[in-house]
């Protein structure tokens, strides 16, 4: 094996692919965000969106405003992170730790293709 990183062209293709299935699909999820959002009165657009008809109360809508922005904000980020983890491939550096430049285990790379930090310091990060 040659490289930092001990993965085949096999096995990044396959990672590639799974990260721009996903973005495809965030980018769908996000269409669907916005089409909601923008036609918030009435929820019966593509039955995506079927909540309880008892609850549908000025409060609801707040809350539904507010869940899909948040839903919208992970979307974007998990956006963020998948078009950075691939230009990672494009650049060579992909299963390499951006804190401490070891590789990546694979387990989890194989659980959450987009990381860009081993578990040492994605637990380090999560504790600030
Ligand atoms: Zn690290």
């Amino acid at each position: 094996m040659a490289g930092k990183t001990a993965y085949t062209k096999k096995e990044l293709e396959d990672l590639r692919k799974r990260l721009t299935e996903e973005r495809a699909e965030l980018q769908v999820q996000l269409t669907t965000i916005e089409e909601t959002s923008f036609a918030t009165s009435q929820s019966d657009m593509s039955g995506e969106v079927s909540f309880d008809e008892e609850n549908a109360d000025a409060g609801t809508f707040t809350f539904e405003r507010e869940r899909d922005l948040s839903i919208e904000n992970n979307v974007r980020d998990l956006m963020g992170k998948i078009d950075r983890a691939l230009t990672r491939m494009d650049e060579g550096t992909y299963g390499t730790c951006a804190r401490c430049g070891k590789p990546i285990e694979k387990a989890r790379l194989k659980v959450l293709p987009y990381v860009d930090l081993c578990i040492k310091d994605a637990q380090a990060q999560a504790r600030r």
